[in-house]
């Protein structure tokens, strides 16, 4: 898969992991979407063993303006579950780390009903606000979850522009990121999120870099050890330094 042709300009930044649940549940994970909260301990150890911090994605681009992102990893956690809450904050916080938990905005204290697998409790509006407070920077994942590639103009205005507005009704702050349900954009989409005022967004692949509003990121497995993680953080680095070169 390769990012959507734009006139905008490239955005290299370092790698950014791609996180879901964080949960110790047992319950068969189909999707592959939840990470054991000591797996996610490991792998910020791992970064710290490296010289890395993470921090959210939007700390990251705007260290990136301004030339300083070496030595960060961005962390972002999709769909704003109640778990983030609980089993991820703590694991940040004891590492001195920050993440961008991406919240599907019209589904505040319900469910992933758009999902045929398990289901995930989501964030209600206190507890969104409760996780801005620990400094986690929250962003918008649409308000259904909606697949955005090939959406016509007023579902694209819909989805990301009123769930921006919805997030930013229950934080009382500018909301800065926006995330595309299943990696699924194109170009409409992401001028619909720009138009929006958003400042940037991120996609579901390790593809080439993308621009601003395109940002390329690693998926992580739920059984990913911290050798899968180096793999991933150093295919990344090729890629970008391929891209920087020509
Ligand atoms: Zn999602």
């Amino acid at each position: 898969m390769t990012a959507v042709e734009t006139d905008r300009p490239r955005v290299l930044l370092p790698p950014v992991l791609m996180y879901h649940s964080i949960s110790p549940s047992t319950v068969p994970d189909p999707h592959r979407l939840r990470v054991h909260p000591r797996r996610l301990a490991q792998h910020l150890q791992l970064l710290r063993r490296l010289g890395l911090r993470g921090v959210s994605l939007g700390e990251l681009v705007r260290a990136h303006d301004r030339g300083q992102d070496a030595g960060l990893v961005g962390l972002t956690f999709d769909d704003g579950y109640t778990d983030f809450l609980e089993h991820a904050v703590p694991v940040l916080q004891r590492h001195g780390m920050t993440g961008t938990v991406y919240v599907v905005a019209g589904r505040l204290g319900g469910q992933n009903e758009w999902d045929t697998g398990p289901r995930f409790d989501i964030l209600d509006a206190d507890q969104v606000r409760a996780v801005a407070a620990t400094g986690q920077e929250v962003g918008s994942h649409t308000v259904t979850h909606a697949r955005l590639a090939g959406a016509d103009a007023s579902v694209l205005a819909t989805e990301v522009r009123d769930s921006r507005q919805v997030l930013e009704e229950v934080l009382q702050e500018e909301v800065r990121g926006f995330c595309y349900p299943y990696g699924s954009f194109d170009r409409a989409a992401a001028d619909a999120v720009r138009a929006a005022g958003y400042d940037h967004a991120c996609v579901t692949g390790d593809y080439d870099p993308g621009d601003r509003f395109t940002l390329p990121r690693c998926y992580v497995a739920p059984r990913d050890g911290w050798a899968h993680v180096v793999a991933r953080l150093t295919r990344h680095h090729v890629r970008v330094r391929r891209r920087a070169r020509g």
